[in-house]
């Protein structure tokens, strides 16, 4: 509010002092434009500053595009002061006025992804360069150096400029409301409040002011109107950085931001069209450039599309795989075991049973409480490398179950063919001989639990899980380091009871 204030009070002061002081008004004038022009200049120095890290480079743009309208406005005090030329449209400076929205157009022109690549940015360079051609030959198809040679030629002057202006106002106001970025809704928001005013006052003085009898700087009181883009750009970079109140739809962000980099080529386009009556050749070469532009930025933007989209697909099977994978051990993880379990319950013309075996390591709390977690995990992992090292044939699936239990799944096995596995397994993880001076077995042992069962329609493989568990609690409670099904426990020659 205060800056609100503050910005009506210059206006008052630059009215005031013209209608004070008409003879001196064209240097009062150029003094509130050039200190306006310095303050907006500032304040985008210090939205840079502000514009969080990395910092946001577009507001060099911004200062660019300030910088030369003020060499444009520094031409034509010169040419009133030193060359004293009245005349309101001199060249020099006319073309300044219009070059000066080219920094401004590459920034409302950048697109989100494609326009950091370098190529991308090659060819907006390339547009700049011939947009800044066709600007200059456009104004020195109307004007002189010296300036309008008619009024014709001024009201022709006044028709560009307003073309120009209008079209980075709307260009700008899209930008900033489709915007869902907190630094992209900052940087337009001063971009749309510099040029929505600057195109509504411009095109007020122009057409009523300098055409309307009031030529020269310093006529009318009229002059404090060119004060206020500067102005509102101060306000929109100074004032606190805005809270959205209003979120755009996500259709439209993304329609704007794909749109937005052929924002410059229609304009190489539009001044193409315009110098071709003049200029044919440089006219079409234009044109053309600009279809080249439109087209080779929109096929950079679908490749980076394509890339992305690889990338992300790639990703997705990653993280798909670690899904399925126990962290700790490498092996399979519980949820993987429950697919491989429902896709071999399911499996058509399966004739021959399922078995299951569970696995649970004996006095690991114990081995743990020993040895520490850390080691506890080492000891997960080569009891996991052991049996799958040896023991596993082809078809049947290891995983980790949770805690200090695995599981295998063996399809086409008879309960029989799985105790063999299951005893298999025991008897090469008792053969590893990791100490366990806790253990009644003075190594790390296990004991297994075993299952098989004739997939039907009517159970699932939940059935084949509970009776593998229920098997291991038996053996369990019979000692440990051996295996059992729900029939029979085995106590191996070499299992000394605990
Ligand atoms: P039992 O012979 O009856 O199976 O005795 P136990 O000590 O092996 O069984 P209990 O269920 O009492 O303890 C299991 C232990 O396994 C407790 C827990 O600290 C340990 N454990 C489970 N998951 C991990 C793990 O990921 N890393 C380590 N280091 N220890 C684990
Ligand atoms: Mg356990
Ligand atoms: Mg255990």
């Amino acid at each position: 509010m205060k800056l609100v204030i503050a910005a009506v009070a210059i206006l008052a002061v630059h009215v005031i002092a013209l209608v004070l002081t008409p003879a001196g008004g064209m240097a009062i004038s150029y003094g509130f434009f050039f200190a306006v022009a310095v303050a907006a200049m500032s304040s985008t120095v210090l939205a840079w500053h502000s514009s969080g890290e990395p910092r946001d480079s577009r507001w060099w743009l911004l200062l660019a595009s300030l910088v030369l309208w003020t060499v444009g406005m520094s031409l034509s005090a010169r040419q009133n002061y030193v060359m004293d030329n009245s005349n309101p449209a001199p060249g020099d400076s006319m073309f300044f006025y219009i070059l000066y929205v080219l920094p401004v157009l590459v920034a409302v022109s950048s697109a989100p992804v494609a326009a950091r690549k370098k190529w991308a940015r090659s060819i907006d360079l390339v547009l700049a360069a011939l947009l800044g051609v066709l600007f200059y030959v456009r104004t020195f198809s109307i004007v002189s150096v010296e300036g309008a040679m008619g009024p014709q030629q001024a009201v022709d002057v006044a028709h560009m400029l307003d073309f120009e202006n209008l079209c980075l106002a709307v260009a700008a106001l899209l930008r900033f409301l489709a915007t869902d970025r907190a630094d992209d809704h900052y940087f337009f928001r001063a971009v749309m409040a510099f040029f929505v005013c600057y195109a509504i006052s411009g095109y007020f003085y122009n057409h009523y002011i300098a055409l309307g009898g009031h030529p020269d700087f310093g006529d009318s009181p009229w002059d404090a109107l060119l004060d206020i883009p500067f102005l509102a750009l101060c306000i929109a970079t100074l004032s606190r950085k805005p809270q959205r109140h209003w979120h755009p739809p996500v259709y439209l962000v993304r329609f704007v931001q794909s749109a937005s980099p052929t924002f410059l080529a229609m304009s190489v386009l539009g001044f193409g069209l315009m110098v071709i009556p003049g200029y044919p050749s440089l006219g079409i070469t234009g044109a053309i450039a600009a279809v080249i532009g439109i087209g080779l930025r929109g096929t950079l933007a679908q490749v980076d599309l394509v890339e992305e989209e690889f990338r992300l697909s790639r990703s997705r099977d990653e993280l798909e795989g670690l899904v399925f994978v126990d962290s700790l051990t490498g092996l399979a993880n519980r949820r993987a075991l429950d697919e491989r379990l429902l896709r071999e319950w399911h499996r058509p013309g399966q004739r021959e049973p399922i078995a299951l075996l569970m696995i649970d390591v004996d006095y690991f709390k114990e081995y743990n409480d020993r040895y520490g977690h850390l080691a506890g995990d080492d000891c997960l992992r080569a009891l996991a490398a052991t049996m799958m090292a040896r023991g596993l044939r082809a078809g049947d699936f290891l995983a980790r179950f949770g805690g200090e239990e695995f599981a295998v799944v063996a399809p086409g096995t008879r309960l029989a063919e799985a105790m063999v596995l299951a005893e298999d397994l025991r008897a090469h993880v008792e053969a590893q001989a990791i100490v366990h001076p806790r253990s009644p077995f003075g190594v790390l042992t296990i004991t297994v639990g075993v299952a098989a069962i004739q997939p039907s329609t009517v159970g699932g493989p939940l059935e084949l899980l509970n009776a593998a568990d229920r098997a291991l609690y038996r053996a369990k409670h019979s000692g440990r380091n051996r295996t059992g099904s729900l029939g029979e426990v085995r106590q191996e020659p070499s299992a000394r009871a605990g």
